[in-house]
């Protein structure tokens, strides 16, 4: 999970918030305040190297006061710009450094209130200052929101001779970018009444998540030991992962019958959602909502449709895994909820945080020289909050901001997945890292669709680096299990949501309304496709869509998809050995917002624009299934 850029930068380049929910994450925050033993220590009572030094952000919390109260002036500087954008290229350029200077100095401020915060969720004088920050954001980004329109407003003559103009070069790609959407952007007074109704446009999106995380309860099951349990969003993916079949059962009913109950609500909620990415894509004259969506990122609709016809080409691989689940698990035919217990249940591996961290870096020494030093100052200067103590924020993430480290929050109990957990948040944090050093704040965040790449690529340098030293059979099963399960969940998986997503919008565009039934009837049909004869049927799955949060994300999903197959194909180039390649992932790592995302994963080695990356990911998700095979004999 990625938090750096979570805050969206404002009147200069229109990024959209983050949608992004890690999937080892999802759902758990507020279960584990519900759960945390009183046993577990105090974040204060932690031994100080394993805790995050947010210290250097800010000594105490007078220092954060008096930032915050500075971002008074900050705004001031730069609402003054407002109506003087025409007045020649240096006024624009000072105006641009404006922003810069206002949004460094929120973000730093939102960094630290989140950090604090999330050491003790408890505690709500930390919690305030999250509060307050945030509050201060969104203030800023109405302030500011005038800065575009007034930009596009200026005639033609005028913009061209801003982009011959020396004083503003450096924002040419700014520049560029914010001209590419002038063909979608409305009159002035249209503008506004799409600003006034924006607010209303958010409503079925609000309302799916006031419902599905608030109102939304499960019913009480019972867990291996006979123990009942009231199953949550938290809870479901332990209940599958349970080696016990009838959990896993029990569980997998009780989900899909309580959505079940709601289908027609949930139905009418997602149908308003397409409606309003279909109505927007209209009114701002693109051919379609997944054009309209994917022009963000200047990326083709072709990448897209290319995806998923070269995943249907390899889903035959997939059912061969799934068949061999179903040998692992003496099963004639696996169901659908047999997919996410391990195969190897009895493989429990404790990992000292002394062994995980010498792994990563290990794992990592094919990156070089240069990353290796940067990766030890994630350790000499405590990037990490290592353990869990009672109230932290569950899960794990990568945050940080321009003006400050990087960090890392782990909740490490020694298993397996906390040292790929360790290597992934590093991921991030070190394509921050060197995206900062190299760029200005102005291109220094990289966008949502390469976020995940290098995080991934740390795994996968992770997982052959065990894989090769490893002679226990039960862990090279674990490896390898794992290693599929990515590409099943990540590639596969999400590819199939990205299709359902692509049908539903086609199913507006014409004028269809979504129903529960049809939704159900489609939703099964694609789930059939994606799963072959090798999974056994249940009418159950056909609900699956009601409780996909990112479905009210449009055309989001793809990019895990992408990041995937992108992290594959480098991770197999570094190991390669050739220095050339590894010059080129180096160089992709401080690209940070320099260019189009396309373009910044071809120069790192990766052509996404063809087909070829999917190809040779699937390709080895198969000879890992092949090895898998031999290893189960
Ligand atoms: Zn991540």
């Amino acid at each position: 999970m990625n938090l750096s850029g979570q805050i969206i930068r404002v009147g200069v380049v229109k990024r959209r918030k983050s949608p992004y929910i890690s999937r080892k994450t999802i759902g758990k925050i507020g279960e584990y305040m519900m759960t945390t033993p009183q046993t577990l220590p105090l974040h204060s009572e932690l031994p100080v190297e394993m805790t995050w030094d947010i210290e250097v952000i800010y000594p105490d919390q007078t220092a954060w006061e008096n930032d915050f109260t500075a971002i008074g002036d900050y705004l001031a500087a730069a609402v003054a710009f407002r109506g003087r954008l025409g007045e020649g290229p240096a006024v624009l350029a000072e105006a641009f450094r404006a922003g810069d200077r206002l949004n460094r100095l929120v973000e730093k401020l939102y960094t630290y209130a989140h950090l604090r915060s999330d050491e003790d969720t408890s505690i709500s004088a930390h919690r305030a200052l999250v509060d307050r920050a945030s509050a201060r954001y969104a203030e800023i980004s109405g302030a500011l929101s005038w800065f575009e329109p007034e930009l596009l407003a200026l005639p033609k003559a005028r913009l061209k001779e801003y982009l011959a103009a020396p004083e503003l070069q450096f924002y040419l790609r700014t520049l560029t970018e914010i001209l590419r959407d002038q063909p979608h952007t409305l009159s002035d007074k249209e503008e506004r009444l799409l600003g006034l109704a924006s607010d209303v446009f958010a409503s079925s999106a609000r309302i799916f998540s006031q419902f599905n995380n608030a109102d939304l309860k499960f019913p009480v099951i019972a867990d291996e030991q006979g123990r009942e349990k009231e199953l949550t969003h938290g809870n479901y993916l332990n209940f599958m992962e349970s080696p016990a079949r009838e959990v896993r059962h029990r569980a997998f009913n009780a989900m899909y019958d309580t959505y079940a109950q709601y289908r027609n609500t949930l139905a009418t909620t997602l149908f308003g959602e397409i409606k309003t990415h279909t109505l927007t894509a209209q009114l701002r004259h693109y051919p379609s909502a997944l054009a309209a969506s994917l022009h963000e990122d200047n990326v083709p609709v072709a990448v897209y449709d290319n995806l998923i016809v070269a995943v249907r080409r390899h889903l035959p691989a997939l059912f061969r895994y799934f068949k061999l689940r179903a040998k692992a698990l003496q099963l004639d035919r696996i169901d659908m909820f047999d997919l996410y217990n391990p195969l190897v249940p009895e493989c429990r591996v404790e990992v000292s945080w002394e062994e995980a961290c010498r792994w990563v870096r290990e794992a990592l020494r094919p990156l070089g020289e240069e990353y290796g030093a940067k990766l030890d100052l994630a350790f000499s200067r405590r990037w990490i909050d290592v353990l869990e103590c009672r109230g932290k924020r569950s899960g794990a993430y990568s945050g940080g901001c321009y003006d400050t480290n990087p960090y890392v929050l782990l909740n490490f109990t020694g298993t397996l997945n906390d040292a790929f957990t360790l290597a992934h948040e590093l991921g991030h944090s070190l394509h921050s890292y060197h995206s900062r050093e190299a760029q200005d704040y102005h291109y220094a965040d990289y966008r949502i669709f390469v976020a995940e790449v290098a995080s991934t690529t740390n795994e996968m340098l992770l997982h052959h680096y065990l894989l090769d030293r490893c002679t226990d059979r039960n862990l090279r099963l674990y490896l390898l299990n794992h290693h599929c399960d990515q590409f099943r969940g990540t590639i596969y998986r999400q590819t199939m949501f990205a299709e359902f997503e692509k049908l539903l919008h086609a199913l507006v565009e014409a004028d269809t309304p979504l129903t529960a039934d049809l939704l159900c009837r489609e939703y099964f049909a694609l789930n059939a496709q994606y799963h072959g004869d090798a999974v056994a049927p249940d009418r159950r799955i056909a609900m699956e869509w009601a409780r996909i949060p990112h479905f009210y994300y449009d055309f989001y999903v793809y990019k895990y998809a992408t990041g995937l197959a992108a992290a594959a194909q480098l991770s197999r180039n570094i190991l390669s050995g050739a220095p050339d390649k590894l010059t080129a992932y180096l160089e992709f790592l401080k690209a940070g917002d320099t260019k189009d995302v396309l373009d910044i994963m071809k120069d790192a080695g990766v052509n996404l624009a063809t087909p070829a990356p999917i190809d040779a990911a699937l390709a080895d998700f198969s000879a890992t299934v092949d090895q898998l095979a031999a290893e189960l004999g």
